[in-house]
């Protein structure tokens, strides 16, 4: 039986995260670089370029603008910039991304439980049960469409494609770029097909092509005229899949279990939250390991908060130049999400370990995880701060990680490295 497929697919992803979290790139040319960094999604590893803008290193996405004028992905940035003088090169953010398309796979599940990550940036969603008829599902998506404005921000676009299957779900997305809005009910699947080059299907790729081109085959339509067997006797099992393609069929089901093994996604209930860094020197200088330990406990606190929990136990750790490390743990009655109360238990068990060796690294881990609300603060200094911290936390939200920051920590910087953060740090 049909199904009814909603293929979700970013336009210019990346750039767009960034031209949503940055104003001054909007409308404007760049082109997201780096090297060496990855994101880990659905078990598949993205290349993501992290390092800054580098002469040798590749545009991994280029922004609508940047589109216009030629730039393509892969492209060097070399290349790109002779293309297009005023490109801006903007080094990627791994993180930033990973965050945000958290945020679309968990709307993605208000609407169905069967989500497939297909990439960073696309899904496939089966929403047969949940719309029963296509009038139904174009109202979904324009649902998903509203959400995605509102929770991630008006810059991040997407093209939305609704099919049969999976292959025409996919290929309906892209007839429309940006931000488009396809429907392929199955009567229209050939006029689909028919309209569009061979290697526009996911799955035929440029020497398949190539190879169909020598046996006379140009379109869908002679792909379908041309006997099985001897599609089958030129490319095996393979054969078989193209001819069915043709016909705008495809039996490839949601695999929805993928969508559980994005961070954060999860059903299960996180057991703690933690963050380490390795500082970017050794160093015996009490201020600087303070500073660090107060920015990891406000991302700890961050995502506590986010996740609607507050931490009973508190773990410090810190390891020394020559590896040798400490840790220790603080129990309080009180639960709590209040990055500065977090830093504070920290750093009265860390604070008298300074001992002969240089620190070289710091972290923190709060555990014994409740949904109970943390308590208010007795002293006013730090109940006005408990008073912005919603503000904040919508401002994070909407902006991502970074958008704020104390005053104290100014001249601290987090340097996101290719392995992110250590989540979760076990101690
Ligand atoms: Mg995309």
């Amino acid at each position: 039986m049909d199904k009814i497929i909603i293929h979700i697919d970013m336009n210019s992803y990346f750039a767009s995260v960034e031209q949503q979290a940055n104003p001054l790139l909007r409308g404007k040319p760049i082109g997201i670089t780096g090297k060496h960094g990855s994101i880990a999604m659905s078990g598949q590893r993205i290349k993501v370029n992290t390092d800054g803008v580098h002469d040798r290193s590749v545009i991994t996405t280029a922004s609508m603008e940047a589109k216009l004028l030629g730039v393509k992905t892969a492209m060097s940035t070399w290349e790109a910039r002779k293309i297009c003088p005023s490109l801006i090169l903007w080094p990627g953010d791994p993180h930033k991304y990973s965050e945000i398309t958290e945020r679309f796979n968990k709307i993605y599940n208000d609407f169905t439980t069967k989500v497939e990550a297909f990439s960073v940036d696309e899904s496939f969603l089966d929403v047969t049960e949940e719309a029963g008829d296509y009038f139904t599902a174009t109202f979904i998506a324009q649902m998903i469409r509203a959400r995605l404005r509102a929770e991630c921000g008006e810059h991040i676009t997407a093209s939305i494609g609704i099919g049969p299957n999976k292959l025409m779900a996919k290929l309906a997305s892209e007839s429309m770029k940006p931000n488009g809005l396809t429907v392929t009910r199955p009567e229209d699947t050939l006029k689909l097909l028919d309209s569009r080059e061979l290697d526009d299907l996911c799955g035929i790729g440029p020497r398949i092509k190539q190879r169909l081109n020598m046996l006379g085959v140009e379109t869908f339509k002679q792909l379908r005229e041309f006997p099985l067997d001897s599609l089958e006797s030129e490319f095996n099992r393979y054969g078989t899949w193209l001819h069915e393609a043709a016909h705008g069929r495809d039996s490839n089901v949601i695999q929805s279990s993928t969508v559980h093994g994005l961070r954060g996604m999860s059903t299960e209930t996180p057991k703690s939250y933690g963050h380490s860094y390795t500082l970017p020197r050794n160093t015996h200088d009490k201020l600087i390991v303070k500073r660090y330990l107060l920015g990891l406990a406000d991302k700890v606190a961050w995502r506590m908060r986010r996740d609607n929990f507050a931490a009973c136990r508190i773990t410090a750790f810190i390891r020394y130049g020559d590896f040798s490390s400490h840790a220790e743990q603080r129990t309080f009655y009180i639960p709590t999400n209040d990055g500065h109360k977090l830093f504070q238990v920290a750093w009265q068990i860390i604070g008298n370990c300074f001992a002969g060796e240089p620190v070289r690294l710091v972290g923190l881990s709060a555990s014994k995880l409740t949904h109970k609300p943390g308590q208010q603060s007795l002293f006013k200094k730090e109940q006005k701060i408990q008073s912005v911290l919603p503000a904040l936390d919508s401002l994070q939200h909407r902006y991502g990680t970074g958008v704020w920051t104390r005053g104290s920590l100014v001249k601290t910087h987090f340097k996101q490295r290719s392995s992110g953060f250590h989540f979760d740090h076990l101690v």
